[in-house]
């Protein structure tokens, strides 16, 4: 008896070392944005897509041991220790969460500080959308275009594939850093309402953009 009641309060103990990730709100209804893009795809994209990826990064965290208190960022910058399923999860776990983030469906102004930095780097905003645009749009199948700080406080553009980030320590060293705006170019995210053109998703999202967001990212980042 008192080795079945050990055995339990083991198990509780263990299960509680496991960390947990919750579905983060969406910050805006669903219908916030339908100019851009549809209430169904953000309807589908958050309450299955990234619901999904939430319930099976909990699942596999769970099956492989992860120990918390580990940070979702933390996982993600030593995600190579890890299967390719955790991978896949962790990644669409953290990146739509990113990319909700990245979206207001009120204008919002960016900060003098990124404002120069983008100047510097790129030469004007209109500049840096064109850039990113032409590369995301050319991201071969599923994938994602991002807006990163790199180790060394500039700004690049970067693409990933999957549910890949420039978080992770698989993606190639130049392209890793801290992700500030990750734009999701996976068919499900624009589908219903554009089909194959990504190159027309593309340049309507820049009207939703959440800058001061970004923004507020950008400063965090630096930091960092
Ligand atoms: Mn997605």
């Amino acid at each position: 008896m008192k080795t079945y009641y050990t055995f339990i309060l083991i198990t509780i103990f263990s299960l509680s070392l496991h960390a947990q990730f919750d579905l983060p709100d969406l910050p805006y209804p669903t219908d916030a944005f339908t100019e851009v893009i549809d209430q169904q795809t953000m309807e589908i994209h958050y309450g299955k897509h990234h619901q999904g990826y939430t319930n099976k990064l909990n699942k596999a965290i769970k099956k492989e041991e992860v120990n918390t208190k580990k940070t979702i960022e933390e996982i993600l910058m030593n995600i190579s220790s890890y299967s390719s399923n955790l991978r896949n999860n962790a990644g669409g776990y953290y990146n739509h969460g990113l990319f909700w983030n990245s979206l207001s469906p009120e204008k919002s102004e960016m900060s003098l500080e990124l404002k120069k930095a983008i100047q510097k780097e790129f030469g004007s905003t209109k500049q840096l959308i064109e850039k990113m645009n032409q590369q995301t749009a050319a991201q071969f199948g599923s994938g994602w275009g991002w807006l990163i700080v790199t180790k060394d406080g500039k700004l690049k553009i970067v693409t990933t594939a999957n549910q890949d980030n420039p978080l992770m320590d698989v993606v190639p060293e130049e392209d890793q850093g801290t992700p500030i705006l990750g734009i999701d170019v996976w068919e499900h995210a624009y589908y219903l309402t554009y089909q194959n053109q990504r190159g027309k998703y593309l340049s309507n999202i820049w009207s939703i953009i959440n800058w001061e967001s970004v923004s507020h990212n950008y400063a965090r980042a630096l930091q960092d």
